[in-house]
């Protein structure tokens, strides 16, 4: 480089520096990065679980978003694109019950195009309740979905029926399944949350209809998020005592895989067939590697699950900001993140506590 270029040289070094450092994927305040992000599509849902939407607190009356404030598929692609410019590698979309969201087929098609800042393409999941599966997985699958979570608490009709205070046959969500597996949907995962009294009876069912099938369970311990109006500490089974439960029938082989670093500890059959997996989010909180945000079906984000208040994206979603712009915002809001309320709150919490935090419902930010 001669002595006239250096200035130059010099300039355009800083700059090259200003957009890198702008580029890399953010770190929050517990050097957590931002890998997986939950969108929200809807906050209704045809079914009311006793621990999520409580009919008495979501009756005919609830003002759910008018569709006017529904985020659209374009604003919602743009979120993704910003996210995927921050580090984000997986897209959930959730709800409410996401498959009453019309068309979207038409969102998953548009997510399925991106790629993540590292090259690979975006992974895509659902989680659902899977009441309308049957008819969707293929079109789903066809649109660009990778795998998808069914939500299924019980296999028996009544237990099932009580918990998600639905008219609707077991048999309904099982065709879902079974319609995903059958269309390739891959991997599919069965969520159950387990309460003490209501459901308990259905881990060890739960693990037997699945064992062999490829498709593994997970029991997530009843949390008091938003919605669960009638939590207390004593109707919480421990990822522990389930585990105990399923093992009292079932030899169970503990495996180290990358998902055990996030939410589900998960274990193999001792003969190979299958996999089931614990998600001690009361009992062993694992806020250390929480990388989640959440979007909201109005846009806003929340860091947390426990998060009383959300920030505002939709600003930089309006048709003057850039993608670049609305990372920028997300960034801001990430490296400001310090939440880990489960570990927080584990500490003060007795038995019979009935204290539910006040946070935003678990409808509109989704699980
Ligand atoms: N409707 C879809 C479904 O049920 O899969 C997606 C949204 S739902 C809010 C996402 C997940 O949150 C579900 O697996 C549900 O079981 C879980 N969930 C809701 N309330 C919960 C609670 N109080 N404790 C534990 N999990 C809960
Ligand atoms: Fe609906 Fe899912 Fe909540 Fe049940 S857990 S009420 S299916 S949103
Ligand atoms: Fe993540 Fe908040 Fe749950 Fe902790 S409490 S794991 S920070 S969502």
């Amino acid at each position: 480089m001669n002595i006239i270029d250096a200035p130059i040289a010099a300039e355009t070094e800083y700059r090259h520096r200003v957009s890198v450092s702008d580029a890399s994927p953010p770190l929050d305040k517990l050097n957590r990065p931002l890998r997986d992000l939950r969108l929200s599509v809807i906050d209704q849902c045809n079914f009311r679980c006793t621990y999520c939407m409580p009919r008495d607190t979501f009756g005919p009356d609830y003002p759910f978003l008018p569709s006017a404030q529904r985020l659209s598929f374009e604003q919602m692609v743009k979120l993704a694109k910003a996210f995927a410019l921050l580090g984000v590698e997986k897209i959930r979309i959730t709800g409410g019950e996401p498959l009453l969201r019309r068309g979207l087929e038409a969102l998953i098609e548009q997510l399925a195009k991106l790629t993540t800042a590292s090259g690979k393409p975006m992974e895509l999941a659902l989680t659902t309740n899977g009441s309308l599966l049957a008819a969707k997985a293929r079109s789903l699958r066809d649109a660009g979905l990778n795998r998808v979570t069914v939500s299924l608490d019980a296999v028996d009709d009544a237990v099932f029926r009580r918990m998600s205070d639905v008219d609707m046959p077991v048999s309904r969500i099982l065709d879902g399944i079974e319609t995903a597996r059958a269309v390739g949907l891959a991997p599919i995962k069965v969520n159950a949350v387990v309460e003490r009294g209501v459901n308990d009876s259905q881990i060890l069912p739960l693990v037997r209809q699945f064992k062999g099938s490829g498709v593994a369970v997970r029991f997530i311990e009843y949390m008091d998020v938003g919605g669960a109006g009638g939590w207390s500490n004593t109707k919480v089974i421990t990822a522990r005592e389930t585990r105990q439960i399923v093992e009292a029938e079932f030899p169970l082989i503990p495996i180290v895989s990358p998902e055990q670093m996030g939410t589900a500890v998960t274990y193999r059959h001792a003969d190979g067939k299958g996999d089931v997996g614990f998600i001690a989010s009361v009992s062993q909180p694992f806020c250390g590697t929480c990388t989640r945000a959440r979007v909201s079906a109005d846009g806003q984000l929340y860091t947390c699950l426990f998060a009383t208040q959300g920030t505002d994206l939709r600003p930089w979603l309006a048709d003057n900001a850039s993608v670049e712009q609305l990372a920028t915002a997300v960034r801001g809001r990430w490296i400001q993140r310090d939440d880990r309320y489960s570990e927080l709150r584990s500490a003060p919490r007795r038995p019979g506590s009935a204290k539910v935090y006040p946070t935003v419902r678990m409808s509109l930010v989704g699980g």
